[in-house]
């Protein structure tokens, strides 16, 4: 399986080496490193891979590095069944998913982004335009806010992970169907599982109605409810909320809850101890 990714890979091993042999200073190495990137022959993106082995994808049309998985580095014809992937092979599975009618549409399918193990996950509803080309998700004018909000509590957008219900966008950014949602739903679970958050927030109606079946938004927004070892707190869409002052004021003041949410989760995992306990159990849709 010979491809540009796996000869980058190498290269930088041999830098690496001559670090380990003497011959460069650790200083030298890195700035070797920073200035080692790949072109993406498929998509245009440009990757780099850290000395500590990271890989990050500034996507075509982007600005930003984030740390990402060449999917080209996973075999396609040696994936295990979802619920047992690793986080690159859902990322490789969504990039050939033919599940649901959305993949006919899709420019690049947006598995989404973001740190393995972080606290906080984030799902909004589908990719849109610009998630769509850059195989990002968020990356417009909400994405912008979202990035506010998570300055105001001192994260930044690499300590979260962000996702989506639906990884391919629908088309003219109609809503997901249910047998959508329902394709769909087994990655989600899985990159649930793996990345194991202290608190979900749910973005907008379609991943709320994933844990809080036939609640109002508007009733429930901010208010966390404990599933297994996590909370989930439903808020409102920040595309929405960046138009309309009322729900713009809701989505701060949720947001400036979140410090207190994961202490709290922090707390009744300490009581619980680690262990398989920490997997939700499943009841959703
Ligand atoms: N809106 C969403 O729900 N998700 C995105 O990724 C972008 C906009
Ligand atoms: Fe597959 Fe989900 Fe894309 Fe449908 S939306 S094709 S289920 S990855």
């Amino acid at each position: 399986m010979a491809n540009q990714f796996i000869e980058f890979q190498e290269q930088v091993e041999a830098v690496k080496a001559r670090q380990n042999r003497g011959e460069i200073t650790e200083a030298e190495q890195n700035d070797l490193l920073r200035k080692m990137q790949l072109k993406d022959d498929a998509w245009g993106d440009t990757w780099m891979l850290s000395p500590q082995g990271t890989w990050f994808r500034q996507a075509k049309g982007s600005d930003k590095w984030m740390p990402d998985f060449p999917v080209a580095l996973v075999d396609p014809d040696d994936l295990p069944p979802v619920p047992q992937m690793s986080l690159p092979q859902i990322a490789r599975a969504v990039h050939d998913c033919t599940r649901c009618p959305l993949h006919q549409g899709r420019t690049r399918p947006v598995p989404g982004e973001g740190n393995p193990k972080a606290e906080i996950m984030l799902i909004g509803e589908g990719p849109g335009y610009h998630e769509d080309k850059q195989a990002r998700p968020f990356v417009g004018a909400s994405g912008k806010f979202l990035e506010q909000l998570l300055d105001h509590i001192g994260y930044q957008r690499e300590d979260v992970f962000i996702t989506n219900v639906v990884k391919c966008r629908p088309p003219k950014n109609r809503d997901p169907q249910p047998d959508e949602l329902e394709a769909c739903q087994d990655y989600l679970e899985r990159q649930t599982q793996l990345i194991d958050p202290k608190v979900i927030v749910t973005l907008g109606r379609y991943s709320m109605a994933r844990y809080f079946p036939g609640a109002s938004i508007s009733k429930i927004h901010g208010q966390p409810k404990r599933v297994g070892q996590r909370l989930i707190v439903p808020m409102f869409h920040p595309a929405a909320a960046l138009h309309q002052p009322k729900y713009r004021s809701s989505i701060i003041e949720d947001f400036n809850k979140l410090p207190q949410f994961i202490a709290e989760a922090a707390g009744f995992r300490e009581e619980k101890g680690p262990g398989p306990d920490n997997v939700e159990q499943l009841s959703l849709f």
